[in-house]
């Protein structure tokens, strides 16, 4: 039997996409596989903006954060379309923050990343439209900024296209085999696909995936919220991009948020705050318990935002140690997974690419230590869960 590709990549969402792309900009014949139509709003790539950012909390997500600029450049260049917006950033650590500000300034300092370290009376000196508390430390850092969803992973489909990817939305992939000449997939329609090897970007459904070939990850999936504030003609000059940052509230709750982009508004989300869901039966209807407390969180520390004006629904799909997977199924190299633990978003092009080496040749050279399946985290069922980093 002849393979219809050298690769099959099963869902499209941003990081699907982004395999797609880097493998057909090197020649590599590949069909990408997209359960929904593409674009679609029940996974995890879609709405209008997500952070980059430089700041993280070890100098491999630095380093690799670094090469994931890169790879947007790269992007950039060959859809001729400006995609990240630098716009700085602020970690904010409020007084006895659960997460912890020391590992944020080792790592940034080890990779040699330039960032400022502030008071509350200097953060609020430059940034008064946030109401940083008595106490804290902050951290600020240029590079941090904003890189579109749809967009982005849009574009990732086009250039995929425009290299020569055969990209099948409504094609929900129902079984995944792998021997040792590679592997096949069936599609619910009937129809099945061979390739020599495939890349799994099924975020919240990787384990329906991955079912056929023996492996299953210990997920959780959640219904998280993301949450527009209105400007009115007064406050949007206080909140646009520059005169106000990127934050992210590095405290249990945990919260994050945007100047204006698009549209007059500041968006505010939790990390980690929704409830847990299954990915089929989820609603979209916004939960009233949460919006209420995002109100409350965003008087205090926002207080020139005005009333909600939308609510969007998105999945989180989280490791339990919140790291990525990037790594091919042990015992099986020809099956490779790529899993965002929900901040994978700015790193999409560079989860292309390293997923595109492994797919092709085994080796990468993003730094996929920490990414592997077998680790104990996944492993090992008595592991922690800790979500927040
Ligand atoms: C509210 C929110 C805020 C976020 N903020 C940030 C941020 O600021 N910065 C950041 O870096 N990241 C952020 N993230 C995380 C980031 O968006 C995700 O990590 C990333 O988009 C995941 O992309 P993905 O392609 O893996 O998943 P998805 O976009 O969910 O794509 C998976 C695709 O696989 C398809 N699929 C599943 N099963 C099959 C099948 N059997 N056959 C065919 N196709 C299948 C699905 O239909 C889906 O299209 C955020 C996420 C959310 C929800």
């Amino acid at each position: 039997m002849t393979d219809d590709a050298d690769v099959v990549v099963v869902g499209l969402g941003a990081l699907g996409s982004a395999t797609a792309w880097q493998l057909a900009r090197r020649g590599v014949s590949v069909v990408g596989l997209e359960r929904f139509e593409l674009g679609h709003v029940r996974g995890a790539s879609h709405g209008d903006s997500r952070i980059i950012r430089l700041s993280y909390h070890t100098p491999s997500y630095v380093e690799n954060a670094r090469q994931a600029y890169q790879d947007w450049a790269d992007l950039e260049a060959d859809s001729g379309r400006s995609l990240v917006l630098r716009c700085g950033g602020i970690d904010v650590f409020p007084p006895g923050a659960a997460i912890p500000v020391d590992d944020y300034v080792a790592a940034m300092t080890a990779c040699r990343v330039p960032f400022e370290v502030l008071d509350e009376v200097a953060a609020r000196r430059r940034w008064p439209a946030v109401a940083v508390p008595d106490g804290s430390t902050v951290l600020q850092q240029r590079e941090t900024g904003i890189v579109p969803a749809s967009l982005g992973s849009a574009t990732m489909r086009e250039r995929a296209t425009a290299h020569g990817a055969r990209l099948v939305e409504r094609c929900h992939v129902v079984e995944l085999t792998a021997d040792d000449d590679g592997v096949r997939v069936r599609c619910a329609d009937g129809s099945t696909l061979r390739a020599r090897s495939a890349v799994v970007t099924a975020d919240a459904w990787t384990n329906d995936v991955l079912a056929g070939v023996g492996v299953q990850v210990p997920l959780t999936v959640t219904k998280e919220h993301v949450i527009h504030f209105g400007l009115d003609a007064a406050s949007a000059a206080a909140h646009a991009p520059g005169a106000f940052p990127v934050w992210i509230w590095m405290d249990d709750p945990s919260y994050y948020g945007f100047p204006s982009y698009g549209e007059a508004s500041v968006k505010v989300g939790q990390d980690c705050g929704g409830r847990v869901v299954d990915p089929d039966t989820r609603d979209f209807e916004p939960d009233g318990e949460y919006v209420a407390a995002m109100r409350d969180f965003v008087s205090r520390t926002v207080p020139g935002a005005g009333p909600v004006t939308r609510v969007t629904t998105c999945l989180y799909t989280l490791t339990p140690d919140r790291d990525f997977v990037a790594a091919p199924v042990p015992g099986q190299p020809r099956v490779v997974v790529g899993l965002g633990s929900a901040h994978g978003f700015k790193f999409s092009p560079w989860f292309g690419r390293v997923l595109a080496d492994l797919a092709t040749t085994g080796v990468t050279s993003g730094d996929v230590s920490a990414f592997g399946l077998d680790r104990p985290a996944l492993t090992d069922p008595e592991a922690p869960v800790h979500w927040l980093v």
